[in-house]
């Protein structure tokens, strides 16, 4: 597939950095608000925002039939709901004008003023209000790694891994965009000298690099999405750090699964990158063996070639980057996903959150955990600073990036960036 706002040679009278996410390739929707304005919905390009509601308001996107108001809102979901085909539109309209030989608001020298926003004037809000969140365990190298520490290396997966692609029910309510503190989760742990479980601050918390999609399209009740024709229902990705309290994971997980050692908090990058904007970037998943069976077999290249890294930066100094992974090591593809996701006769909804599960890669550095890039604390990393760590301690923000790059276009997604602050 062809998109024209996806050309290489697209450039923008919009001043973009070398190195910047943000070209006019990219084009990534998320929620803003300034000191003067509530959230509204705006584009990235450069180190500016494009406020949406300004053009629609001003006749920028006559001709597209966009509701009046879709943009002054504060969150993108009734944008999401009208689906990827008129997203796609808005997004090519909005190349157009920002193309570096189109005057119309290149040369409107007051309305360029308004709708041009420097980043450092806006505050990223969460983009969409999350109807519903899955987190699946999609990553072959994460799910092995586990397997070894906590049953048997011999028989790190489970008989069912190769056949479905495992997932729980996560929480919805307890995500936050990049840049909101999170405090350190209390809870029954059970340390392995003890006999009884004891209360109190995690002393194993960790993050998940993880990518997730974000889906447009509800569905009936009863009705399943076919593998072949479930990127109609993705919108577009974010970064995803998936929290997890190692010690209150393990001691509650059997036999229903993660609960409140993940439910105090994930947090995601604020802009959609689109899937639109990743056409560029497809490869071949790994190979499938034993062979899935056929409402889980997807045709064509599923994954995508994003490069992921993990930095910690501890209270007062500087950041190391602890992991590099990449989104395309992903055992299972997001069609596969949502195709199994569905296939009972679950409905999706407008502004679902469907995370990929840590993605690991297949040498320690790039491992997408504290769990397994310290082995479980029995290998401590060493930061720059003389710093140790095995897990996250009080103060540390974690960063997660990620980006595509090809034909001298690099498409990124911004930072997903979290503090932990101590217990309360
Ligand atoms: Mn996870």
């Amino acid at each position: 597939m062809t998109i024209p706002a996806n050309n290489p040679s697209l450039k923008s009278w919009v001043e973009v950095p070398p190195h910047s996410d943000f070209p006019i390739q990219n084009l990534p929707f998320g929620i803003f608000k300034t000191e003067y304005l509530s959230p509204v919905a705006g584009v990235a390009i450069g180190n500016y925002v494009l406020d949406l509601v300004y053009l629609h308001e001003n006749g920028f996107f006559d001709g597209l039939g966009l509701p009046v108001g879709i943009f002054n809102q504060p969150t993108l979901n009734d944008f999401i709901s009208l689906g990827r085909e008129k997203a796609s539109e808005v997004r090519q309209r909005i190349s157009e004008l920002l193309r570096h030989d189109n005057d119309e608001l290149r040369d409107n020298v007051a309305a360029r003023e308004i709708a041009l926003i420097p980043m450092e004037e806006v505050q990223m809000q969460m983009p969409i209000k999350v109807a519903n969140y899955t987190d699946f365990y999609s990553s072959e190298e994460h799910a092995t790694n586990v397997g070894t520490m906590f049953r048997d290396p011999k028989n790190a997966l489970l008989p069912n891994w190769k056949h479905l692609p495992v997932g729980y029910h996560g929480r919805a309510s307890s995500i936050v965009v990049s840049g909101t503190p999170l405090h350190r989760p209390k809870g029954q742990i059970k340390p392995p000298d003890a006999e009884l479980p004891i209360f109190c601050p995690s002393r194993k918390l960790d993050f998940e690099l993880e990518v997730a999609f974000i889906t447009c399209g509800e569905t009936k009740l009863g009705s399943s999405i076919a593998v072949n024709n479930a990127e109609d229902h993705i919108f577009g990705f974010v970064l995803f750090n998936d929290w997890s309290a190692r010690d209150i994971q393990n001691w509650e997980y059997v036999p229903l699964g993660p609960f409140l050692g993940k439910n105090f908090g994930s947090t995601i990058s604020p802009w959609i990158v689109t899937l639109d904007a990743l056409e560029p970037f497809r490869v071949k998943g790994p190979e499938q063996f034993p062979h899935v069976l056929p409402y889980l077999a997807s045709e064509g290249e599923r994954n995508f070639d994003l490069m992921l890294e993990v930095a910690i930066q501890p209270e007062t100094l500087t950041e190391t980057i602890v992991c590099r992974s990449n989104f395309k090591y992903m055992y299972w593809n997001v069609c596969q996903q949502l195709a199994h996701h569905t296939v009972n006769g679950c409905n999706i909804q407008n502004g679902d959150v469907y995370a990929s599960g840590t993605i690991s890669g297949p040498s320690p550095g790039s491992f997408g955990s504290m769990l397994e890039l310290s082995w479980n604390g029995q290998r401590p990393l060493h930061l720059d600073n003389g710093i140790e760590r095995k897990f996250i301690e009080d103060g540390d923000t974690v960063i997660m990036r990620g980006h595509c790059e090809k034909d001298g276009v690099r498409i990124g997604f911004g930072e997903c960036k979290g503090k932990i602050l101590p217990a309360i």
